[in-house]
Formats: structure tokens, C-alpha cells, sequence
């Protein structure tokens, strides 16, 4: 009977039936289209291609963020309104003439040459996107004015002109890669506490997981990402937090200390050094040991109007097996 059963799973998985899943592309393949894309809008337009790939990275986590978006379904995930595509006055709501799209004032371009401005196409949104950038200038200073008035918040300009000087310095979008915050060969131990009554952190309830390990433990960054904010708070003591490309913030507190030449704006990849596991906190800058030495790491979340926390156990527990799959590997 096992046998049989054998057969039956050996003759299902070598049939030559072609499945969805052979047929989808990979996350590196993704990426190349998409890079090809904002590079032949460089081209066109003298927009650096990072400044493209962060507003469009921003739009791709807001669909996963928030319920009044559509997911993905295409290469480019910017969104325009489609009142602000047709033109505010435009009679036709779903229009898609580049002609009488223009005499309304609307966003919509014909980027790809097809004789209309499809709110569906990519190459066509980011015509109209471009376009719009092209109004104010593509240095930095404009490129920032740009996004203010298209946002209308500080924390989005500063969070994409972060994910910017990202994609600039690594010169890829294929910045998937995540790091367990402590290096495996060290003794550590944590468990999920979310939702815990007030831990040592100073919330209401526990924002995030207590990793327990010695003192000077080497504490890394777990993304590839920037680091938006380094220094004292009573509570947290020594922590830094750090952006990464999916609007997702990492907090580390309770450091010992932190990595030398570290800055607020320095772009970080998984892995990296970035202080030692400690008990700094509860008084004033420098007051240590008041509790056992760990490192709390936290996440939250950016959706484009607020930012909440999420548990970061089931990452940490993750992006753990990963690293220790990849080290049985070598
Ligand atoms: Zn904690």
C-alpha cells in the first residue's frame, strides 16, 4: 500500500504538467523588469532611477499596509488617484484619451505609445509620474518639493528620500536579505512575550521581544535600511531605530553602547554591527543594570497616514532558521 501510495506522489510531482507556480517569475526576475523600467525612465527623463524605485517601493508597502488599496498586480506599484489621472473636472472618470486627459489637467500620460493613458499600465503611470516631477526639477531639493506637495507629509518625504539613498548606495532593488539581530554562535534566549503586561520598556503592554544574552553581546541590524534615529530615552536607554525599505522601523534598546562612526542617515545592511547587548536605561543617560542585560527589539509599521507595532517574534524565529539553514549550508 505504501508503495502504491509512493508511486501515486513520484508519478504526480515528475508529470509534465505545466503548474502555476513554474510559470510565475521569481522575486530577482521581478526585479529586473522592474529596474529596466525606471532605468528606460531615467533615460527619457534624467530622474534617477532610485528616486523612482523609492516612491514606488513606498506605494508597494502602503497596498500591504492598508485595506482601502489594491494589492500589486503589476511591476509598478505607485498609485494615482483616479480623479487626479482623468483631471479633477475631466466628465469622464474612467478616461484614458491623452487628449482631453490633458485639456482637464489630468495626470494621465501615454507612456507606452499605445494612444492612451491607461491608469493600468505601467510604463504609462510612470510617464505621468515623471511628468510630474519634470514640473519642479530633478535635483534633490526639487525632487523633495515634488513629494511634499504630491503627500503633504514630512514623514513620507523623509522616509522615501530614505529608501533613495538606499537604493543609491547599494545600486540594486534586490534588497530582500534579513539578519537575526544576534550572531547564532552566541548564547541567547527569548520567547514571545507581545502583549505582555509593561516589561522593561516603559509601554502599556510589551511592543516587541526580549532577547536575553550577555553583556556585549554584538547587537546587529536586521535589514537593509537607514538609520532614522541613535541616542538616549529614559526608558529604552542606549537604542537606535532603523527605517527599512518595506516602511518597517527597527527598535533596539537597552544597548551597552553603540558601534563606532554610527549617524543618524547612514545606510545599514543585515548583519551589521550596530552596538552590545546591555541594561542601559530607567534614569538619566549613562544609568545601567537595573535589570538583567538584553536586547528589546521592536517593529512598527508605516502605512502613509500612521504607525503602529507588530509583533516581531515570528520574524525573529525566521529570519533565525534562515541564518542557521544557510550557516549548515557552507
Ligand atoms: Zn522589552
Amino acid at each position: 500500500m505504501r508503495l502504491v501510495l509512493a508511486l501515486i506522489l513520484l508519478f504526480c510531482f515528475t508529470s509534465p504538467v505545466k503548474t502555476k507556480a513554474e510559470e510565475k517569475l521569481s522575486e530577482e526576475q521581478i526585479h529586473t523588469k522592474r529596474m529596466e523600467l525606471f532605468q528606460k525612465s531615467e533615460a527619457l527623463t534624467h530622474i534617477p532611477w532610485y528616486y523612482l524605485a523609492a516612491v514606488d517601493q513606498y506605494e508597494r508597502s502602503l497596498r500591504f499596509a492598508r485595506k482601502d488599496r489594491e494589492k500589486p498586480t503589476s511591476f509598478i506599484s505607485i498609485y494615482i488617484d483616479p480623479e487626479r489621472w482623468s483631471g479633477p473636472l475631466n466628465p469622464n472618470p474612467g478616461d484614458d484619451n491623452p487628449r482631453t486627459i490633458t485639456l482637464f489637467n489630468g495626470f494621465g500620460r501615454d507612456g507606452d505609445m499605445d494612444g492612451k493613458a491607461s491608469i493600468k499600465s505601467d510604463e504609462d503611470i510612470l510617464a505621468a509620474f515623471t511628468d510630474y516631477v519634470l514640473q519642479y526639477g530633478i535635483d534633490r531639493d526639487n525632487f523633495k518639493l515634488a513629494l511634499w506637495d504630491y503627500y503633504e507629509r514630512d514623514k513620507t518625504v523623509s522616509i522615501i528620500m530614505g529608501k533613495a539613498k538606499i537604493y543609491k548606495h547599494f545600486g540594486t532593488i534586490h534588497l530582500n536579505d534579513k539578519a537575526f539581530p544576534l550572531p547564532l554562535r552566541f548564547n541567547y534566549s527569548y520567547k514571545n512575550t507581545w502583549g505582555d503586561a509593561r516589561g522593561w520598556g516603559g509601554r502599556r503592554i510589551h511592543e516587541g521581544t526580549d532577547l536575553f544574552a550577555d553583556y556585549g553581546v554584538p547587537v546587529r541590524a536586521t535589514s537593509y535600511g537607514i538609520i532614522e534615529m541613535k541616542g538616549w530615552n529614559r526608558y529604552g536607554g542606549w537604542r537606535i531605530g532603523i527605517r527599512d525599505i518595506n516602511n518597517t522601523y527597527h527598535y533596539f534598546a537597552h544597548l551597552s553602547g553603540f558601534s563606532e562612526n554610527l549617524k543618524v542617515g547612514q545606510v545599514v545592511e543585515p548583519g551589521m554591527m550596530i552596538g552590545g547587548v546591555g541594561s542601559s536605561g530607567y534614569g538619566p543617560p549613562g544609568t545601567s543594570g537595573k535589570f538583567p542585560p538584553h536586547l528589546h527589539y521592536g517593529m512598527y509599521k508605516d502605512n502613509g497616514l500612521t504607525e503602529w507595532s507588530f509583533d516581531p517574534y515570528p520574524h525573529l524565529r525566521q529570519w533565525e532558521r534562515q541564518e542557521w539553514m544557510k550557516s549548515r549550508k557552507r
